[in-house]
């Protein structure tokens, strides 16, 4: 039998970037937060370990920016694209943006999740080890969680007015609420393997559309003392519809003729892993009556970039401003929690459009050839493409064919 429920305001489930935001922004509302995580922090996630722009400015929110010095990372000052016929592009990004130094941050997520977990920890309570198996409910209503305490391996049941699904793209949350999905077109496989010794690393984002890994894309990633994040990823249904292995094309872009030098003395350091990443291509409902979903549980990541961490942080900080306006009306209705949906799908919904429309681009051959080759000799779109890195200019600008077109004419 389970323990008699504790009761909360809010319970988080999943202590990754999504969940260790909403339960610090909770907590700092003034909300008894409860943050459940079924693993023992640091822990790895998959993944390319990219932080954002995005991701800084929400760090900055919670008051951690500057600890982010601190901790392990890579420092990226541009990026390095190449494209199918092998021509190089290197973009900077501009060094200062809004009177403020900037360079973007690649960290490890044992790394930068434990950094977010542990400031969550000192807000709000925290169990690790413990996993979510079932929500508790009171008719249609979500009142709490049951789980299993791996340490003691007993069961618990926890209770509160709001359960908040950030438990991933495997999400408990959202299979017991009916509102997960895995949709072939809008979501994408990837494999990430960790090695040292990559000669030529320059502080930049690798982005290479070789033909080895085509249609998906093939990365290096600056991590500290000559770390690299490598990996290959491609949208699952063109996967499935190109019968290509993900590990043999990962080696086959190590061995092509661009990169076989650059690896012949790099050591991999630790098993290839791979995971999905479900894309925000398609809005998916992300909540309902006492729940919201957040991050990749809600699938969230950026269908052009891969980028998932900035609108899991982004949508925990939504989540905790309708969390607190739900309980200032005392309402935990699905009709009230619409507003988590509609205010989190104006802040982001624009930007995965784009990323949409640009995620074709970079499925044509012929279009990513031309683009890259007349960027790497004209500076105005190189400028462009580096204002985006910043966010100083909007993506749109790139995805607009009228832009397109003019560029491939001119
Ligand atoms: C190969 C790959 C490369 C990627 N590269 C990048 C990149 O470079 N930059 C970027 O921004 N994004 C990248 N992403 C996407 C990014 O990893 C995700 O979007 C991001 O981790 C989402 O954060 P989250 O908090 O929603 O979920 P997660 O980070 O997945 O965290 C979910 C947490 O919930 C816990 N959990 C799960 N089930 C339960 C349960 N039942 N009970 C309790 N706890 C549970 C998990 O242990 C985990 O800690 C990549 C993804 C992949 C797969």
């Amino acid at each position: 039998m389970p323990d008699k429920a504790q009761e909360f305001d809010v319970i988080v489930v999943g202590g990754g970037p999504g969940g260790s935001t909403c339960a610090s922004f909770c907590s700092k509302a003034g909300l008894k937060t409860l943050l459940l995580e079924a693993s023992k922090f640091p822990r790895d996630k998959v993944c390319g370990d990219a932080i954002s722009g995005k991701s800084i400015g929400i760090l900055r929110e919670l008051g951690i920016e500057a600890e982010m010095q601190n901790i392990l990372h890579g420092r990226v000052n541009g990026v390095l694209l190449s494209s199918p016929k092998g021509t190089l592009l290197e973009v900077p990004i501009p060094q200062t943006f809004k009177d403020r130094e900037s360079y973007g941050y690649c960290s490890r997520r044992m790394v930068y999740d434990n950094f977010l977990f542990q400031h969550a920890k000192k807000l709000a309570v925290t169990m690790e080890e413990f996993r979510v198996t079932d929500l508790v409910r009171e008719g249609s209503q979500v009142v709490g969680v049951k789980g299993l305490d791996l340490k003691t391996r007993q069961e618990k049941e926890f209770r509160a007015k709001m359960v908040v699904g950030a438990d991933g793209a495997n999400s408990v949350v959202a299979m017991k609420t009916g509102l997960h999905e895995v949709d072939p077109n809008h979501s994408c496989i990837a494999l990430r393997a960790y090695y040292e010794g990559i000669t030529g690393m320059k502080n930049l984002i690798e982005i290479h559309f070789l033909e080895e890994v085509l249609p998906g894309y093939f990365w290096i990633f600056p991590l500290e003392n000559g770390l690299a994040n490598v990996g290959v990823g491609m949208i699952t249904h063109d996967l499935r519809k190109s019968n290509k292995k993900l590990e043999e094309a990962l080696n086959n872009a190590i061995q092509s003729k661009l990169f076989r030098e650059r690896f012949k003395d790099a050591k991999l350091i630790a098993p290839i892993r791979g995971w999905t990443l479900p894309f925000g291509s398609k809005h998916r409902k992300c909540y309902g009556n006492g729940f919201v979903l957040l991050g990749d549980a809600a699938s969230l990541i950026d269908p052009f970039s891969g980028e998932g961490i900035g609108n899991a942080m982004t949508s925990g900080r939504t989540a905790a401003r309708i969390i607190k306006q739900a309980f200032e009306a005392g309402d935990f209705s699905e009709a009230f929690l619409k507003k988590y949906d509609a205010t989190l799908w104006q802040e982001i919904g624009p930007e995965l459009q784009t990323s949409l429309m640009l995620q074709k681009v970079g499925r044509n051959t012929m279009l990513l050839n031309m683009i890259i080759s007349k960027a790497a000799k004209n500076k105005h779109l190189r400028d462009l493409i580096s204002g985006m890195l910043v966010n100083e200019v909007p993506k749109k600008t790139l995805a607009d064919p009228l832009f397109l077109l003019k560029v491939l004419v001119s």
